[in-house]
C-alpha cells in the first residue's frame, strides 16, 4: 500500500532520544532510539549525504525510500514510518527489530534441521515472492539483511540495493561486499531478473542446513570460479525434497532455476514446502520454531557489543540548520522527507 506523501519538514534529530549504535550499513548506521513524545522505540538509520553523493547512490537511496514506502504492510518486510532529513543527513524511521540477525543464530549452532530452515526460508519466500509482485527486484539477499524479530518471524531489511551502484563503478574490479551469495549471472555482470532472487534464497537455505555458504572457499577468486563452474555438491543425509530445491533454486542457469516460470507460485508449489501452509504462515498463524526471548524494547542481547558499545556521535543527534546546508546537497534528496501518518503520530 502506498503511503499518503506529505513533506516533512517538522521531524528532526532531536525528536529522538538515541540509545545505542545496533549496526552499521555502507553509507551509514542504524540506532536504537526511543521517541521523546511518546516512548516508542525505533530503529533509526542514519546516512551521510556527503557519502551517498560521492559514491553516486543518490537514485538508490531514493530507490530504498520508494521501496520502504511501499511495502510497509508485509509481514515480513522492515515497516517505515517516516524520514526526515538534515543539512547532512537523512533519517529513516523503521520497526525496531530485535531478535536479532538470523545468521548471528545461525553461527552460534552451526546448523538448523530441515523445519526451522524451511520456516525461515518459507517467510523469506513469502517477502520476495509479495516484492515481485510489485515488480521489485530485492538482489541483495544476503545473511545480515534478514533479522528475528521478538517472536522469532522473518523480517526483511535494508532496500539499499546499494551494490548495484557500486559494481557499475568502473575503478573497481571486484564486489566491495562478501560475493557468498552472489548468483552467477550477477558475477558476469549479465543483465539479471528476479530470479536473482530465488538463487539468492537457495544460497540462505544452502547455509541454514549446511552452516557454510554454497560454493564456498576462503579464497575469494576459488569461490567465484566455484559459483561459476562447480556443480552443486550436496553431502549428509538431507531429505530428496531438501536436496532437489536446492539443485533448483541454486541452477547456474538463469532461465532453468525453480521460479524462473512462474516465480514464487514454482517456490510455494515445491514438495519441500508441502508442510507449509502459506495462509497461516503469511498471518503469523506458525508459531516460530525458535524465541528469541528477548524481555522488551531495550533488551539488546542479540546486538553485537562491537556496536552497542560504540560511542553515539553528537553530530547524529543534533539538529543543524537546514538553511545553512550546502544547496546541492539539499537538491539531490528533494522529496527524500515524507510525514507520519496518523496512526504513527
Ligand atoms: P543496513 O544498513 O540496513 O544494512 O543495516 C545494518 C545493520 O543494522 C543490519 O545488518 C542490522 O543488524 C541492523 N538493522 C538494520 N535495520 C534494523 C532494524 N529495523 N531493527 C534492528 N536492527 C536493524
Amino acid at each position: 500500500m502506498l503511503r499518503k506523501e506529505k513533506p516533512n519538514t517538522h521531524a528532526k534529530p532531536t525528536d529522538f532520544d538515541f540509545l545505542k549504535v545496533i549496526g552499521k550499513g555502507s553509507f551509514g548506521k542504524v540506532l536504537l532510539a526511543k521517541r521523546k513524545c511518546d516512548g516508542t522505540f525505533y530503529a533509526v538509520k542514519v546516512l551521510h549525504k556527503k557519502t551517498i553523493l560521492k559514491k553516486k547512490e543518490q537514485n538508490h537511496i531514493m530507490a530504498e525510500r520508494n521501496v520502504l514506502l511501499k511495502n510497509v504492510k508485509h509481514p515480513f518486510l522492515v515497516g517505515l514510518h517516516y524520514s526526515f532529513q538534515t543539512s547532512e543527513k537523512l533519517y529513516f524511521v523503521l520497526d525496531y527489530v530485535n531478535g536479532g540477525e538470523l545468521f548471528f543464530h545461525l553461527q552460534r549452532e552451526r546448523c538448523f534441521r530441515e523445519p526451522r530452515a524451511r520456516f525461515y526460508a518459507a517467510e523469506v519466500a513469502s517477502a520476495i515472492g509479495y516484492l515481485h509482485s510489485l515488480n521489485i527486484i530485492y538482489r541483495d539477499l544476503k545473511p545480515e539483511n534478514i533479522l528475528l524479530d521478538c517472536q522469532g518471524h522473518i523480517v526483511l531489511t535494508d532496500f539499499g540495493l546499494c551494490k548495484e551502484g557500486m559494481e557499475q563503478e568502473e575503478t573497481t574490479s571486484t564486489f566491495c561486499g562478501t560475493p557468498e551469495y552472489l548468483a552467477p549471472e550477477v558475477l558476469k555482470k549479465q543483465p539479471y531478473d528476479r530470479t536473482v532472487d530465488w538463487w539468492c534464497l537457495g544460497a540462505v537455505l544452502y547455509e541454514m542446513l549446511f552452516g557454510l555458504p554454497p560454493f564456498y572457499s576462503r579464497d575469494v577468486s576459488q569461490m567465484y570460479d566455484n559459483i561459476l563452474h562447480k556443480p552443486l555438491q550436496i553431502q549428509g543425509t538431507k531429505t530428496v525434497a531438501a536436496c532437489d530445491i536446492l539443485q533448483g533454486l541454486l541452477h547456474k542457469d538463469q532461465k532453468r532455476r525453480l521460479g524462473a516460470k512462474t516465480d514464487f507460485l514454482e517456490i510455494k508449489s515445491h514438495v519441500f514446502f508441502s508442510p507449509i501452509n502459506w495462509d497461516d504462515l503469511y498471518h503469523k498463524r506458525i508459531t516460530p520454531p525458535f524465541n528469541p526471548n528477548v524481555a522488551g524494547p531495550a533488551d539488546l542481547r542479540h546486538f553485537d557489543p562491537e556496536f552497542t558499545q560504540e560511542a553515539i556521535s553528537a553530530s547524529i543527534t543534533r539538529t543543524p540548520d537546514l538553511a545553512a546546508s550546502s544547496s546541492s546537497a539539499s537538491d539531490a534528496f528533494l522529496g527524500f522527507s515524507y510525514a507520519p501518518t496518523e496512526e504513527d503520530i
